[in-house]
């Protein structure tokens, strides 16, 4: 058994450090304030290989395994939490994109999303329809031209204001997951009209409904079969999952460090508030439930990586990572007491940062759901 990682793993975790350091943490706060999506954010992370990551190298990517996606979002996660979107969104769809389109299709579409050119985003929410994602009832209707025509609203989709093209899940078929078909979609068609919502936090990367008014999809840009879009798309999510819980523990991580940092400095009644243990005590919990967690994840994404069944992994990952990271961030706040609650602190914007993710890519309900069915069997949790 080893539990450290490699050289390389080591190596390229010190790289996107560096990188997060210098290229992201200076943007993080004003761009918060900015409220906007910065098109230089995806270029720099395009540049830096982090937007194709899962991409085959000869389209542009890093053929990265899924440990080294979960490396990249646990780094950049403690200097730009918000600039992990760019990770998860692209390694989840350029994987639902690798697993299911036709070469031809991956030739046209990865390029632009491993430079950082191409945004992408995912469009499976909808006004009626959030965790019952199967119901969804955004319609694809057949074209005389071979193709389809989209009519309906996807909501809640994260980037929906910036980016370019879409993975949408639109409804081809009678009722349930099996009538749903995957499209690749160009979100700057006319038809589309997008409304932005105003968030409580990660604010620069945004969320949007988006409404597709009769919007065109050529006969080659369906993704896999007609009917396996929602299959095929969910179980890209098993191990975006655990690469959202390392973002999350990462962000935990930077505020972790920056409490303890605190207790060494910061003096009452004569002495380093650490030396409490009413101080010291919930940083050591915070420290042990974060090593926890984040065993977890990796070994979900390590799970991935050799073809062994993950789901139940990252489930739990997903679960408990996310609100792990806002107690934890929410702590550190605390110790630093005043000044962690201005705003010129970075471990406020953090914490109304990562609830986003407790709620985005499935709510921990759900992913208990899955988890109680690994262990009991889906006659008891169906
Ligand atoms: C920051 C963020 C980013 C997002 N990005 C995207 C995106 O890019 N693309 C996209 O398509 N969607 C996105 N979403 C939407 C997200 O996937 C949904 O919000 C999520 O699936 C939950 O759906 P809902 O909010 O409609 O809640 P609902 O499904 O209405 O659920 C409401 C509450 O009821 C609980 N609940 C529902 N069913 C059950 C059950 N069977 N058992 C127990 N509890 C249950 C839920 O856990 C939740 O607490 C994002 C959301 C957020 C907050």
């Amino acid at each position: 058994m080893d539990y450290g990682f490699d050289d390389d793993q080591q190596a390229f975790a010190q790289e996107v450090r560096r990188f997060a350091v210098k290229t992201l943490a200076p943007h993080y706060q004003s761009d918060d304030k900015a409220a906007e999506f910065r098109r230089q954010l995806a270029l720099d992370m395009g540049a830096m290989g982090l937007t194709g990551l899962r991409i085959p190298e000869e389209l542009g990517g890093q053929a990265a395994t899924a440990v080294i996606a979960g490396i990249a979002a646990e780094e950049v996660g403690r200097e730009d939490f918000n600039a992990t979107y760019l990770i998860i969104n692209t390694a989840l769809i350029s994987d639902i994109i690798v697993r299911n389109a036709t070469a031809e299709q991956q030739r046209a579409w990865l390029p632009g999303i491993a430079s950082g050119e191409t945004v992408p985003c995912i469009c499976i929410t909808e006004p009626g329809h959030g965790t019952d994602a199967a119901s969804l009832e955004l319609k694809a209707t057949a074209s005389a031209d071979g193709g389809w025509s989209l009519h309906g609203e996807k909501t809640s989709i994260t980037l929906g204001m910036a980016a370019d093209r879409a993975v949408v899940l639109a409804r081809t078929g009678g009722p349930g997951a099996r009538g749903v078909s995957a499209f690749w979609v160009d979100l700057h068609d006319p038809t589309v009209t997008r409304s932005a919502f105003d968030d409580l936090g990660s604010r620069a990367i945004g969320r949007a409904s988006l409404h597709f008014d009769g919007t065109p999809v050529a006969q080659d840009h369906l993704i896999g079969r007609e009917g396996e879009g929602f299959v095929s798309t969910m179980q890209g999510f098993d191990y975006s999952r655990a690469i959202i819980g390392l973002a999350c523990l990462g962000a935990a991580q930077a505020s972790l460090d920056e409490a303890l940092q605190w207790a060494r400095d910061r003096v009452a009644f004569g002495q380093p508030i650490g030396a409490f243990q009413g101080v010291a005590f919930p940083l050591a919990e915070a420290a042990t439930h974060l090593k926890g967690a984040r065993h977890v994840c990796l070994e979900a994404l390590w799970r991935k990586d050799q073809g062994l069944e993950h789901s139940a992994e990252a489930a739990m990952a997903k679960y408990w990572a996310p609100r792990l990271a806002v107690d934890v961030i929410h702590q550190a706040l605390l110790t630093i007491g005043h000044v962690g609650y201005s705003t010129e602190h970075k471990v406020g914007q953090r914490l109304r940062d990562v609830i986003g993710l407790e709620i985005g890519d499935g709510t921990a309900q759900v992913s208990k759901l899955v988890i109680s069915r690994h262990l009991l069997g889906r006659q008891y949790a169906p």
